[in-house]
């Protein structure tokens, strides 16, 4: 071997180390940006990040017990992306008479309003962070945010799914911690 390709082969093979290590690293530091339940506008947490794992815990042991595993909603549930609105209710984008306290935006991203009380202090399991989770996980598992809830139009939303929402409030409201 001459001593260019030698010397272009190192510098190939020290060019390729440190892609491996830096890549991962700087796609780890933006996905850290994202993670759930940071204020996508106001870049800043609303609840304790012990309260939202706890909260995406809950949710997905909840939903292997009603609904068996899936790796689907797995993903989905702890990719999703988190817009917190200070208020009781928000005005839906686009729909000027519509008011909600939760919005699913798109397959990644959910609008929550914190449903503060009279002294500013809001509680995870008062709000509908479980009932926006459940359209990011159905269209996960079946491509379909099921708006319509139990309507006729969509399927997918079945009463249990009511169900599993009570009973992640419920547990998140006991201060559960038995899955951290
Ligand atoms: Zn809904």
């Amino acid at each position: 071997m001459d001593p260019l390709t030698f010397i272009a082969i190192f510098f190939c093979g020290v060019f390729l180390t440190a892609a491996m290590i830096f890549v991962p690293l700087i796609v780890g530091l933006f996905r850290w940006r994202e993670v759930p339940g940071s204020d996508l506008l106001q870049n800043k947490k609303v609840f304790t990040d012990h309260d939202l794992l706890r909260a995406l815990r809950i949710f997905e042991s909840e939903w292997d017990t009603f609904f068996g595993y899936s790796r689907e909603v797995h993903s989905a549930t702890w990719s999703v992306k988190i817009r917190w609105v200070e208020d009781k209710h928000f005005q839906v984008p686009n729909h000027p008479d519509v008011y909600a306290t939760g919005w699913v935006k798109d397959p990644s991203c959910i609008w929550v309003a914190t449903r503060p009380d009279e002294d500013g202090h809001a509680q995870l399991h008062r709000t509908a962070f479980f009932h926006e989770l459940v359209h990011i996980a159905l269209y996960a598992e079946y491509g379909t945010f099921d708006a319509d809830h139990e309507g006729n139009a969509e399927v997918a939303w079945q009463q249990a799914h009511h169900e599993l929402v009570r009973v992640c409030k419920k547990r998140h409201a006991s201060g559960d911690t038995a899955l951290i």
